[in-house]
């Protein structure tokens, strides 16, 4: 952390309100924040001949909630992976917490608070809500054969583990279902109980991937009001999404990737207006504000006199002006 804008550790910090700077100078892509969690250095990865990530340099900032976005194939979920754990880099060096965390497993990074959630939820759908939940806790000497047998070793822990359970599925809203399989779930649900299962280890980053996928409509405010949440609560959020209107109502900082690298960093209003992004999302469409209505009617207008173009069929990305860029494929592109 950079001396002159610590704030002193008895300091109470309101995380909502929070207004100094994110960057330490000027912002662009691979600048230095004034509290980073995570520092990332010269992060590749190539599958063939494609490289999926080439990241010279990235900073994540505490107590933060961060977007990572980028067409589809830019590399965002390649880069959860390898900061997480689920895959080994080609190159790279990155820290959590000022710890060297390359080629630390996922486990082991969940217990040092480093949690993430997936794209496609991995709650275990033939366990009930409350096992889920169990499974997602630290330190359960149970868990270990030697003192399985002996319940007196373990049962208060247990009983720890099922109390913060409750808590958890209660804010949730899922405190109802603790007793029903996963698999019986709405996919919004699933994306609940994989957050609250999460938040078990008391994380200090929480990583979501694609958060808001496959939600129904119905759970979406809800979702958005658990992820301030986590950021009230101290925690720092990073997630990838593709729903435009979501990075604008809730990033504080937003990360643009394209074809493996960072193309742009900055507040959401800046980001959305910067060429490159415009770019990296929209070809030749790069007179457009991604975060503004009357540009995305524009948009829409400048695409439907478009052959190639999806807007106005099932698959369209742009839904409404309010809502404003979600889930640009590949063909979205010119
Ligand atoms: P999306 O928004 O569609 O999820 P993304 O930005 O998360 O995309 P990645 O899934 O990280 O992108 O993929 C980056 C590139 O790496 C793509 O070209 C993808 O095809 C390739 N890729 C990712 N994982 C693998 C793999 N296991 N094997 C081969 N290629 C892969």
């Amino acid at each position: 952390m950079s001396e002159q804008n610590a704030v002193p550790r008895h300091e109470k910090v309101d995380y909502m309100t929070d207004t100094r700077p994110i960057a330490v100078d000027e912002t662009g892509p691979g600048c230095k924040k004034r509290d980073p969690i995570v520092v990332a250095e010269n992060i590749s990865r190539s599958f063939g001949g494609i490289n999926a990530v080439d990241v010279e340099y990235l900073e994540i900032p505490r107590h933060k909630i961060t977007a990572l976005i980028g067409p589809n194939g830019a590399g965002k979920t390649t880069l959860f992976n390898l900061l997480t754990g689920f895959d080994t880099p080609n190159s790279g060096k990155w820290q959590f917490e000022g710890h060297n965390i390359a080629g630390v497993s996922s486990y082991k990074l969940a217990r040092l608070g480093m949690v993430r959630t997936f794209q496609l939820t991995k709650v275990m759908g033939k366990l009930t809500v409350m096992e889920n939940m169990r499974l997602g806790a630290a330190d359960q000497p149970g868990e270990r054969l030697s003192k399985a047998l002996f319940k007196g070793i373990w049962g208060g822990r247990e009983k720890e583990i099922t109390a913060q359970a409750n808590v958890l599925l209660e804010k949730f809203k899922l405190d109802a279902k603790k007793d029903d399989y996963a698999a019986s779930l709405s996919g919004g649900q699933r994306k609940l109980l994989e957050m609250a299962r999460s938040l078990m280890v008391r994380p200090k980053l929480v990583m979501l991937d694609e958060p808001m996928a496959g939600v129904n409509p119905a759970l979406t405010q809800s979702l958005l009001d658990h992820i301030k949440n986590l950021k009230s609560e101290g925690m720092t959020v990073l997630f990838v999404e593709h729903d435009m209107n979501m990075v604008r109502h809730i990033a504080d900082w937003v990360v643009v990737m394209a074809e493996g690298k960072i193309v742009a960093e900055g507040p959401p209003a800046d980001v959305m207006k910067n060429p490159a992004v415009i770019d990296a999302y929209l070809g030749a469409h790069h007179d457009v504000d991604l975060g503004d209505a009357e540009g995305i009617k524009e948009l829409e207008a400048e695409l439907e006199a478009d052959e190639e173009s999806i807007v106005g069929t099932e698959n369209a990305g742009i839904i409404a002006p309010e809502i404003v860029v979600s889930g640009l494929d590949d063909k979205d592109k010119k």
